[in-house]
């Protein structure tokens, strides 16, 4: 074991981390991270192409138990901020029409945040898992599993559960509790969710079949792209809905949202065609032929309960999410420190000066499409600007 000192401690190099350490001026600054490479969870974000943030970010955009505190970082750093560094990088980005803002790889996002940090200031120790981190006497002891560093001010960037294979840990959770913050609770986020047994059954067959859905659950609608798995639903419309602990929930998919389908059956019930005839080309054929199932007959034949069968099969598929898809999966994990004890300008712990959170680790969620990472740059921007001014 070595002893070190230093002025700064970034605990995770993810992106709050990484950003953060950007944007440190201090002279003596050291990144902490358990994985040998950093910046894992960046180079698989949006599908390599590091969906990086947003045109459209509003405080409406997070949650948690008060998803107000993300307003003050979220005013201090803008999406327009992060792309004039791209910019000033002279890197390309796709702004999609929905706003959405992506790299043409995540490679890039990534080496232009370490491109930021000053290696003649700043120490990269990688391969160090962080066990615990006290203070004592002003000055903030971190232990490792290999070493042990002193720094006198930390900015804990550890993230969320998300993704253990990449690194991720409930270090930043532990060392919340071990400061007396709360923490509230976590689950896995944005990401697929189970089908009940029956449902399964049925729909199991279909794996790998997409389309477009309105699915909702409560008062939570979303439409968007949904994708069959062999366990129940993924794509961007059941991710947004698994932000809202659905679990044990009934949720409902309506699969042809533009199209009044009711109005098409009456239209063509003296027909001698089929349901799935009629709506060919709609969704895929396979997909028609398990929800239709038994009541694919001519539409001449078709009586009132069956018309009423297919309706709902194609309007209103309901089923009971029997639960979501774990942290293996989860690209978030929402809930987390609680922030009420969190400076919502410098995000600096208020009863332990020289303590500072930010990222994921935070009760602060995003809904899909670049908005977690446009918190962990603003967070980690608000963190650091603090840092600055007291330097
Ligand atoms: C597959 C996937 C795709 C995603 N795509 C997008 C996207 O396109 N757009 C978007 O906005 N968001 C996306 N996200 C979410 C986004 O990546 C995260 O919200 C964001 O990275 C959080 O930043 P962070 O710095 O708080 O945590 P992280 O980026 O997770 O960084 C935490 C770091 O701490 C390290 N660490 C953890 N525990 C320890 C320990 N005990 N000791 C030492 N080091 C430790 C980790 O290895 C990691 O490097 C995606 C997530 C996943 C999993």
């Amino acid at each position: 074991m070595t002893m070190q000192a230093f002025d700064i401690a970034v605990l995770g190099a993810g992106a709050g981390g990484l950003f953060a350490a950007g944007s440190l001026s201090g002279k003596n600054k050291i990144i902490i991270e358990g994985n040998r490479k950093p910046g894992l969870k960046i180079l698989a974000s949006g599908g390599g192409l590091c969906n990086f943030g947003n045109q459209n970010i509003s405080g409406a955009d997070y949650f948690g138990a008060n998803p107000r505190f993300c307003l003050s970082a979220l005013a201090g750093f803008k999406p327009d901020d992060f792309l004039a560094l791209l910019r000033r990088n002279k890197l390309p980005f796709d702004a999609r029409p929905d706003g959405r803002l992506f790299a043409r790889k995540s490679a890039d996002i990534l080496n232009m945040l370490l491109s930021r940090i000053d290696g003649k200031t700043t120490r990269f120790e990688y391969g160090n898992k962080i066990k615990k981190v006290r203070k004592e006497g002003g000055i903030f002891e971190i232990l490792t599993d290999k070493n042990i560093f002193h720094a006198c001010k930390v900015i804990c960037a550890l993230g969320g559960l998300s993704r253990p294979q990449l690194g991720a840990s409930r270090a930043a959770y532990d060392i919340a509790a071990d400061f007396g913050l709360a923490v509230t609770p976590r689950y896995p986020a944005l990401t697929g969710i189970i089908f009940d047994d029956a449902t399964r059954a049925v729909c199991g067959p279909i794996a790998g079949i997409s389309c477009r859905a309105r699915v909702k659950c409560g008062g939570r609608i979303f439409t968007d792209d949904i994708l069959f798995t062999h366990r129940g639903l993924s794509g961007p419309a059941v991710f947004q809905l698994s932000l809202y602990g659905v679990k044990g929930r009934q949720i409902s998919a309506d699969f042809l949202p533009d199209t009044d389908v009711s109005a098409l059956l009456a239209a063509n019930k003296t027909r001698a065609q089929k349901p799935s005839a009629l709506l060919q080309g709609l969704l895929p054929a396979r997909l028609l032929q398990a929800l239709l199932g038994g009541n694919d007959a001519q539409l001449a034949n078709l009586n009132k309960n069956q018309i009423a069968a297919v309706l709902r099969a194609l309007n209103n598929f309901t089923f009971t999410a029997k639960d979501i898809c774990g942290y293996d999966k989860a690209e978030i994990t929402a809930g987390g420190v609680d922030t009420k004890e969190i400076s919502s300008q410098t995000m600096q712990v208020r009863a332990v000066e020289g303590l500072y959170f930010c990222g994921e680790a935070l009760d602060i969620s995003g809904r899909l499409g670049g908005y977690n990472l446009h918190w962990a740059w603003a967070s980690a921007h608000a963190a650091a600007r603090a840092i600055n001014k007291d330097l």
